[in-house]
């Protein structure tokens, strides 16, 4: 017999207590179902929920991000948080099919998946633009341009992937669109071919942040960003828009001390539901907090929401309905 004994063979002589131990379910932390390689290509518009976790490394939910596939490809990515490269990688998704990067605001757990994209996607070797969008950033939150200059130019982190800026080796130059946050209402950001997407500037305390609008033939996901009960502009800007899909953020507890400036908890989520007016309200961001106080969060949305609500895990698809 070999003197390296294989895992075969080692696995019955480890105790009971151990391998229950690695099971993967501990410290009472809400865990997602073991996640799984989904494929979401298909006709029609598609959104698939890469990370569905909060900022803290918790449970094993990636950081935020979001696929939009439209037409069997992956065009657009919302949010970009840590853990994007796996799940990017997991949901098959390939970089030359990518349009856009659109950013909510500059929270390490929405960009933290940046490097990692840019250096996986700098073996694609496309030589076609890419969009960079995001809220305009200030001294503490840097903006679209900020985040590519400090991460890919030649004076950034990773100057050896300067291509992105340049375009030379056949990287994708990332073009950069920054938001105003201070405007209202509805600001369009992109159009192309029966695509219209369009930003709403959020309350997310000082951060400056941006819920995003994604229509496709008569379809329409909303992505409402991290924001507060403050937000009322999106509520007034969306109101009764009936969206196929709104998404929102389960992040706060119902328990007093939670930071209400910055989240919406339960309540406030269940009253801009029910005045947008989704088909689904689908929650994603989860943390722990919010996850352990689960029943009491979902009967204070439904205390004013009356619809279908949906818990999003990392790489779940979800199919906006045909009108
Ligand atoms: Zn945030």
């Amino acid at each position: 017999m070999s003197q390296r004994l294989s895992a075969k063979y080692l696995l019955p002589l480890l105790p009971l207590p151990l391998l229950i131990g690695c099971s993967g379910a501990a410290n009472g932390v809400p865990q997602q179902p073991t996640t799984q390689t989904r494929y979401c290509a298909q006709q029609g518009l598609v959104l698939q929920t890469l990370g569905t976790g909060g900022p803290i490394a918790e449970g094993n939910r990636a950081g935020s991000s979001n696929l939009v596939w439209i037409d069997g490809k992956a065009r657009f990515l919302i949010d970009a948080g840590p853990g994007l490269f796996l799940r990017y990688g997991e949901a098959k998704a390939d970089f030359n099919d990518l349009d856009a990067i659109l950013l909510t605001h500059a929270h390490g757990d929405h960009v933290g998946g940046l490097p990692g994209l840019f250096n996986s996607g700098s073996f694609a070797q496309r030589g076609r633009a890419l969009m960079l969008i995001g809220p305009k950033g200030d001294a503490n939150f840097a903006g679209p341009a900020e985040l590519r200059d400090r991460l890919v130019g030649a004076n950034g982190a990773l100057p050896y992937l300067k291509g992105f800026v340049d375009g030379s080796e056949e990287k994708p130059v990332l073009q950069i669109s920054a938001i105003d946050v201070k405007k209202r209402g509805l600001q369009p950001v992109l159009r192309d071919k029966g695509i219209e997407i369009d930003a709403i500037a959020v309350h997310h305390g000082p951060v400056p942040a941006l819920s995003y609008i994604l229509r496709y033939q008569g379809q329409m996901i909303v992505f409402s960003g991290d924001q507060s009960f403050m937000s009322d502009d999106f509520v007034a800007a969306l109101k009764d828009s009936k969206p196929d899909i709104l998404v929102m953020h389960n992040v706060i507890s119902m328990a007093a001390g939670q930071p209400r400036g910055l989240h919406r908890d339960g309540t406030a989520i269940g009253e801009a539901a029910a005045a947008i007016n989704p088909k689904k309200l689908l929650l994603t961001h989860n943390m722990k907090r919010a996850l352990d106080d689960g029943p009491a969060v979902m009967t204070a949305i439904k205390s004013s929401y009356k619809g279908a609500v949906t818990m999003a895990n990392d790489l779940d698809c979800f199919i906006a309905d045909p009108k």
